[in-house]
C-alpha cells in the first residue's frame, strides 16, 4: 500500500515537473509581453488607455530637443496608510508628480523633477542630524528589460534625492536587455547626464551577477544596490550611509514601502519590520504582529534583521568584496539576497533595517513566488544556499521542498569555491546563525513516522490548509511537493507550514490553524497524541479524534478540498486513520 503510494508520488513529482515546465513556457511568453514598455498598462486619466505608449514616444521625441520626460505628470500616487493601523495614520491624499521644467542640460533636467511622496517618517528623522562627512556612495542599478518610464523614473528620483556631496556616481547596469529603446535610445539619453554611467553586459548575468559587475566598476566607499523600479523620497540615503560609516561590516536597508504597479497605490510598511525567511528558503518582511516577542519599540532605532531583501541594500564596498560579492553560482534571479544575508551574518557582518530611511518599491504584476519561468532555477539557487550554508539543517528544507530534493538527487551543485570561501573567512555554522541571529525560527524535529504529509486512509487525501478560510483545515489531494508537510513534535504540537509558526488547533469542533504558543507550557488545546497502532490523532484536551468528513458540496475555492476535518468521538473507522508519510528519506 505504501510502496504503491510512494510510486504514485514519484510519478506525481515527474508530472509536476512537466507541468511547471509547460506553464513556465506559457508564462514566459506573457511576462515578456507584459514587461515590454509598449504593452504595460498604466492607468491614466479617463480615456487615456494608451498612456504608456504615448508616454514612451513622447519621451523619445522629447529626447531630440533635450526636454524632460514631462508625461510623468500623468501618473499619480494614491496614498494608502498601513492597513494594520499605525499610531498616526496619515490622511488620504492624492500625490501628483509635477511637470519637469524645461532645462538646457539633461543633467539639470533629470534633477529638476519635483516628486512628492507621502511623508510617513517620524518628524525626528527629518531633522538634519547627519554628519557632514558621510562616505561617498556608488549607486548600482541593474535592470533587465525594465519598462522605460519606470527605469527613468527610478533614475530621476535617485538623482533628485541623493545629495551631490555623497553621491559619487550612479552606475546603471544593463543586464542584456532585449527591448529596443533600452538597447539604443538609453545611451544617447544618458550621454549628457553627469555622474550617471551606463554599463552593458554582453551576456545575461542575473540579478546578483549584474550587481557584482556594477560593484567591480564602482569606486565609492559605499555600494548602494537598488532595483530598477523604485521611488525615493528625499533623505533616504543619509541614514543608510551613516550606519555603514559607523560600522563597515554593517549591511543596511531602508523600510521598503510598496507602490502597486498598476494602480500606483502607495502602501506604507508599518514599523517595526525586519527581513526573515522560512524553511522553504523564501524571504519575506516580517512585521511585529507576526512576532509578538519582538522588543523593539523605538521609532528611530534600527533593528537587526536576519536577512534583507535586495530592493535597496547599502554596504561598504571593500566589505562587499571581502565577504565574497554575490554568489556567481546563483543564476538569474531568486535567493541571491538570502544567500548574501546568511553569509554576511555568518562571516563577521550584520544586517539591519534603518527606520529613518524609506524607499518605495513598485511591485510588478508577476511577483514571486509565482514567477514560473525561473522556478527550476530558483530551486537550484535554493539548493546552493542549503548545501553551502545549512549543513545538516538543509534536510529540513528538502523535506518541505521536494522539487529541490529531486533536482538535488539528479545533479550536484559545484560549490567547492563557496565552501572554500566559507572556510577561508572562518564563517560560523548555521547552528550559530540560528541560535544567535534568528532564534525565533522554529526548528522542526521531523521525527520519522510523526512528520510528513498527513494521509487519510478513508479518503486517500492529505491534510491541507485552505487559505483565507479562517485557518480551517481540509482534506485535499496529496500534493507530493512538501507543501502539506507537518510534524507532531515532542511537545505534542502539530506544526504546520514552512515557518512552523502555525499549529493544529481545535476550534468549535473543527480542526483549524492558530499561531503556535511561543512560551511554555503549551495550552492543551494545541496538543495532540498520535496513537500509532490505531492511526488515530487524538486531541489531548477533549480526547476526541480527528475525522475526515466528505464535503457535501465541492468547494469552489482552490485547493479543492475533498473533505473537512472534524473532531469526533474516537472509533476504529478509516476516516479516523492517519499516516504521517515522509516524502523524502531523512
Ligand atoms: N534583474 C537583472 N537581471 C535579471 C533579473 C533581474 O538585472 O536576470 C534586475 C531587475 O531589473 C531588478 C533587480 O534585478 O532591477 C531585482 O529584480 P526583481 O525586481 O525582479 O526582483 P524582486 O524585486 O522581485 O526581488
Ligand atoms: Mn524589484
Amino acid at each position: 500500500m505504501r510502496s504503491i503510494r510512494r510510486r504514485t508520488l514519484c510519478w506525481c513529482s515527474v508530472l509536476l515537473g512537466l507541468l511547471v515546465w509547460a506553464l513556465s513556457d506559457l508564462f514566459n511568453g506573457s511576462t515578456r509581453r507584459e514587461a515590454g514598455g509598449t504593452t504595460q498598462r498604466i492607468p491614466g486619466p479617463p480615456g487615456g488607455s494608451h498612456l504608456m505608449v504615448q508616454f514612451r514616444h513622447a519621451a523619445l521625441e522629447l529626447l531630440a530637443d533635450s526636454a524632460p520626460i514631462n508625461s510623468l505628470q500623468e501618473d499619480q500616487l494614491l496614498f494608502v496608510g498601513s492597513t494594520q493601523g499605525s499610531e498616526k495614520p496619515p490622511h488620504e491624499k492624492k500625490w501628483g508628480y509635477k511637470v519637469l521644467k524645461a532645462a538646457k542640460k539633461q543633467d539639470a533636467m533629470l534633477r529638476d523633477q519635483d516628486v512628492s511622496l507621502p511623508e510617513v517618517r517620524p518628524p525626528e528623522c527629518l531633522e538634519d542630524m547627519y554628519s557632514e562627512s558621510l562616505p561617498s556612495a556608488s549607486v548600482v542599478i541593474c535592470f533587465h528589460d525594465e519598462a522605460w518610464p519606470t527605469l527613468l523614473r527610478t533614475l530621476q528620483s535617485v538623482l533628485n534625492t541623493a545629495p551631490k556631496d555623497f553621491l559619487l556616481e550612479l552606475l546603471l547596469v544593463d543586464d542584456f536587455s532585449t527591448h529596443d529603446e533600452l538597447r539604443t535610445a538609453l545611451s544617447e539619453y544618458l550621454s549628457g547626464v553627469n555622474r550617471v554611467r551606463l554599463i552593458r553586459s554582453s551576456k545575461r548575468l542575473g540579478a546578483g551577477g549584474c550587481r557584482s559587475l556594477g560593484a567591480s566598476r564602482a569606486s565609492g566607499e559605499v555600494l548602494v544596490f537598488m532595483d530598477s523600479h523604485l521611488e525615493c523620497p528625499s533623505g533616504w540615503l543619509e541614514p543608510l550611509l551613516e550606519r555603514v560609516a559607523q560600522d563597515r561590516t554593517r549591511v543596511v536597508s531602508p523600510i521598503m514601502d510598496v507602490i502597486h504597479w498598476q494602480t500606483f497605490q502607495y502602501n506604507a510598511t508599518q514599523w517595526p519590520v525586519r527581513g526573515v525567511f522560512n524553511w522553504n528558503l523564501d524571504f519575506y518582511w516580517e512585521s511585529k504582529a507576526e512576532q509578538p516577542d519582538w522588543d523593539s519599540d523605538s521609532a528611530l532605532e534600527p533593528v537587526l534583521s536576519p536577512a534583507l531583501g535586495g530592493g535597496v541594500l547599502a554596504m561598504d564596498r571593500l566589505f562587499f568584496h571581502h565577504v565574497g560579492a554575490y554568489d556567481p553560482g546563483i543564476v538569474l534571479w531568486g535567493g541571491e539576497h538570502l544567500e548574501l544575508s546568511i553569509r554576511v551574518w555568518s562571516c563577521g557582518g550584520s544586517m539591519e533595517v534603518v527606520p529613518c530611511s524609506r524607499v518605495a518599491h513598485v511591485h510588478h504584476q508577476h511577483r514571486p513566488p509565482k514567477r514560473f519561468p525561473d522556478q527550476e532555477q530558483l530551486e537550484r539557487n535554493k539548493i546552493r544556499i542549503a548545501d553551502v550554508w545549512m549543513e545538516a539543517y538543509r534536510k529540513i528544507f528538502y523535506r518541505r521542498d521536494t522539487l529541490a530534493h529531486f533536482i538535488r538527487q539528479s545533479e550536484s551543485p559545484n560549490i567547492t569555491e563557496r565552501l572554500l570561501l566559507k572556510r577561508t573567512l572562518g564563517c560560523q555554522d548555521f547552528h550559530w546563525y540560528l541560535s544567535t541571529v534568528y532564534p525565533q525560527l522554529y526548528i522542526p524535529q521531523d521525527r520519522l513516522g510523526l512528520s510528513g504529509e498527513l494521509y487519510n486512509m478513508a479518503s486517500g487525501g492529505c491534510v491541507d490548509h485552505r487559505p483565507g478560510h479562517g485557518g480551517a483545515m481540509i482534506i485535499a489531494p496529496c500534493s507530493g511537493t512538501g507543501s502539506q508537510h507537518c510534524e507532531l513534535n515532542s511537545q505534542g504540537e502539530v506544526r504546520w507550514g514552512p515557518t512552523g509558526a502555525w499549529c493544529l488547533d481545535a476550534i468549535e469542533g473543527r480542526v483549524a490553524l492558530s499561531q503556535c504558543a511561543s512560551h511554555r507550557p503549551i495550552r492543551s488545546r494545541l496538543q495532540w497524541t498520535f496513537l500509532k497502532l490505531s492511526g488515530q490523532l487524538q486531541h489531548q484536551h477533549s480526547h476526541l479524534c480527528v475525522e475526515a468528513v466528505k464535503a457535501s458540496v465541492p468547494p469552489s475555492v482552490p485547493p479543492h478540498g475533498a473533505g473537512d476535518l472534524f473532531l469526533r468521538p474516537c472509533t476504529p473507522h478509516p476516516a479516523q486513520q492517519w499516516l504521517f508519510e515522509q516524502l523524502v528519506s531523512p
